[in-house]
């Protein structure tokens, strides 16, 4: 089916009590990995692209790369930008046809975020193209920009309320609940109350970022109280390198490439599946024909 918006896919599983695997893609292989999986359960999904990989492919190839993949799989993709500060490739993914972006106001001061993450919605609410935006700062490293402990702040609720107030069709709130980009170093420390205080104030679906090395109570925990889009991209971007290099291993003397694409395939599309199944979203395609 052509590619769809995030938003009443993510609305469908905030309200059924599951979430949406989010994966951060790095090629056409890893790409289809992410899609193959959600076709195998029978699941929605999300593929999503850093600002630093749409640079290096470009606006079309990803566009068209995803679109393809879309119209032949018979399960929602939504294809989203993830965690933009430029309003400028902002519009130009939504031209190219991207269906989701993600406007990151999260580093400016929360009037500046809220101003320009307004701009960013009246630009998706035109173009019919779901908008994820944040508040606070997520700890870790995404793309170039690094965030570290001191830096990162757990989103305050009353600017939670008013922000989302102001959009009332976001597809999808990031607010900053503890979690952190890349491998944790010690134990995350989720602010489950933060969360549950805004998920009882607002219906709108939460975004968990950050998801790689949270373990399965962890993510129940976060998906029973309203994350209904999982992110992860550290473990793929891992599987994506190690499923070359354990072939490589294994047989040292191989130089045909297509047996090291069909292995990082398979490294990414397992992980992909064990995600659909733990965030509860496996068979759920059916459930959005009419969503
Ligand atoms: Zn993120």
């Amino acid at each position: 089916m052509p590619l769809v918006s995030m938003g009443p896919m993510l609305r469908h599983a905030r309200a059924n009590g599951y979430a949406i695997a989010a994966y951060n893609m790095i090629d056409y292989n890893s790409a289809r990995a992410i899609v193959d999986a959600a076709v195998a359960k029978a699941a929605p999904v999300i593929v999503q692209v850093s600002v630093k990989t749409v640079r290096h492919w470009g606006y079309a190839p990803i566009a068209g790369w995803l679109r393809m993949l879309a119209d032949e799989a018979p399960v929602p993709v939504a294809l989203h930008l993830d965690h933009c500060t430029d309003l400028d490739v902002l519009r130009r993914c939504i031209e190219a046809g991207w269906t989701s972006v993600m406007f990151d106001g999260s580093a400016l001061p929360f009037e500046k975020n809220l101003e320009m993450s307004l701009q960013a919605y009246a630009m998706t609410q035109r173009a019919g193209v779901g908008l994820e935006a944040e508040i606070g700062a997520i700890g870790g490293v995404e793309d170039d920009k690094v965030v570290d402990e001191d830096a990162s702040r757990l989103a305050d609720f009353d600017e939670c309320v008013r922000f989302v107030g102001e959009m009332p069709d976001l597809a999808v709130f990031a607010p900053a609940i503890g979690t952190a980009h890349g491998f944790y170093k010690g134990e995350p420390n989720i602010a489950y109350d933060l969360l549950e205080r805004i998920t009882a104030a607002l219906p709108v679906p939460i975004a968990l970022h950050g998801g790689t090395g949270l373990s399965e109570e962890q993510f129940r925990r976060c998906i029973g109280y309203g994350c209904g889009k999982v992110n992860i991209s550290t473990m793929h971007k891992r599987l994506f390198i190690e499923g070359f290099t354990r072939l490589k291993a294994e047989k040292p003397t191989l130089e045909e490439p297509l047996p090291f694409i069909a292995a990082q395939h398979n490294a990414m599309a397992e992980d992909v599946a064990a995600s659909i199944d733990l965030f509860g979203s496996a068979g759920r395609a059916a459930e959005l024909s009419d969503v």
